[in-house]
């Protein structure tokens, strides 16, 4: 490994000061970062420790029932937690869904968030990656692609976002709050990853020495609390990152749709929000015939990265069974196996 210097910064500010120096990698719960150093896809020069940085490691719930979570959040604090398992089922059940126990207790929100590709030419050094070494070329093209993406890639990338947690989130219309050398400004979670493009280097809408200071979901995210589910497809029943995953919410009236939220996960390289989806949802009746024009208008401009063919109809598919359970109701107490597509319908047991 590359030897780096290594600080841990008594406040935010001086987290900002030092973050501002070139090549220097912020360190939260190290379970992304350290990997990547330890197989030399990462070589920072300095690690700036943010793991212990005051105020950032609470929730805080406001008047109109939305929460600001501070970035430092664990994982597994998160999912568990009783008001927002109740509130937000459907990014507990995501969160419970990613990694094992162990790393879920170390694991933070702000590194859930920023993640890195697990596209496994980006991880062997002897590979051509655009995203590891700009303008070097993608050996994933004609490659080994069954897991690369289906929405949004270029030639130049077809890496997939791994993150379960960002799924959900980008569905309720999470906020990014971020604080850098030019002072604080928000992002919209589903604008924070960038599509490739022809700069697949720039993953994210951060400047580099930006650090993320919390996410907040809105009240009105709230809505669908009763009627929200995350469905993972794995090819191991835990432990696994998502081949594809959905997170729906629907908030029901009169019988019919009043507002539905859809998003897809292990299809792009970002959370992809699936607002064609929604408008066919919204103001009809839940029916599966609706459930399948829903997911025909998600996958409409889908087109396979080589020999991923089948995760568009497996998207399809998952869009549909998101949105049956999401109608049966989101379980009162998550199941032991979350985001299970195979699980039964729990029925509307849900408590808030
Ligand atoms: C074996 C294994 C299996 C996994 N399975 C899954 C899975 O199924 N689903 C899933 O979603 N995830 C999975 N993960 C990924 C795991 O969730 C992430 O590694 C974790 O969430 C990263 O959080 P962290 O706090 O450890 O981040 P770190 O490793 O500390 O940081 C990750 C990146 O984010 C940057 N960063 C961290 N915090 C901030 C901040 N506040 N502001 C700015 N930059 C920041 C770091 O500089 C680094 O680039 C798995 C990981 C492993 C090792
Ligand atoms: S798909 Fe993207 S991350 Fe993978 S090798 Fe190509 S450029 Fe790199």
């Amino acid at each position: 490994m590359k030897p780096f210097d290594y600080v841990r910064p008594r406040d935010l500010a001086e987290a900002l000061a030092l973050g501002s120096e070139p090549g220097t990698a912020y360190l939260a719960g190290g379970t992304n970062l350290l990997d990547l150093m330890k197989i030399g896809v990462a070589r920072p020069d300095r690690i700036v420790d943010i793991g212990r940085l005051p105020g950032l490691a609470g929730l805080d719930w406001r008047e109109d029932g939305g929460v600001r979570i501070g970035a430092l959040v664990k994982n597994a604090d998160l999912a568990y937690d009783a008001r927002f398992q109740r509130t937000f089922p459907s990014v507990a059940e995501a969160l419970l869904s990613g990694a094992s126990a162990q790393l879920r207790n170390a694991a933070t929100v702000g590194g859930n968030l920023l993640q890195r590709p697990r596209c496994p030419y980006f991880q062997d050094l002897a590979s051509a990656c655009n995203r590891r070494a700009p303008e070097s070329g993608c050996d994933a093209l004609g490659g080994e692609t069954r897991r690369h993406a289906v929405l949004g890639w270029s030639e130049a990338c077809i890496a997939v976002n791994p993150s379960d947690f960002c799924v959900p989130m980008a569905a309720l219309d999470a906020v990014v709050e971020v604080q850098g050398p030019g002072g604080a400004r928000e992002i919209a979670l589903e604008d924070l990853h960038r599509l490739p493009g022809q700069t697949p280097e720039r993953e994210t809408a951060l400047e580099p020495s930006e650090l993320i200071v919390a996410v907040r979901l809105p009240g009105q995210a709230a809505a669908v609390a009763r009627h929200s589910r995350y469905l993972k497809v794995r090819e191991r029943t835990s432990y696994a990152f998502a081949v594809v995953s959905a997170a729906a919410g629907l908030e029901l009236g009169d019988g019919a749709i009043r507002s539905a939220r859809l998003a897809l996960g292990g299809v792009a390289a970002k959370p992809w929000r699936a607002r064609e989806a929604e408008a066919v949802l919204a103001g009809g009746e839940p029916s599966e015939a609706r459930f399948a024009d829903a997911a025909r208008a998600a996958l409409a401009e889908a087109r396979p990265s080589g020999e991923n063919a089948y995760k568009i109809e497996l998207a399809r598919r998952l869009i549909v069974r998101v949105l049956q359970q999401a109608l049966a109701g989101a379980p009162e107490t998550l199941p032991a196996l979350p985001g299970s597509p195979l699980a039964p319908a729990f029925g509307n047991r849900h408590a808030a």
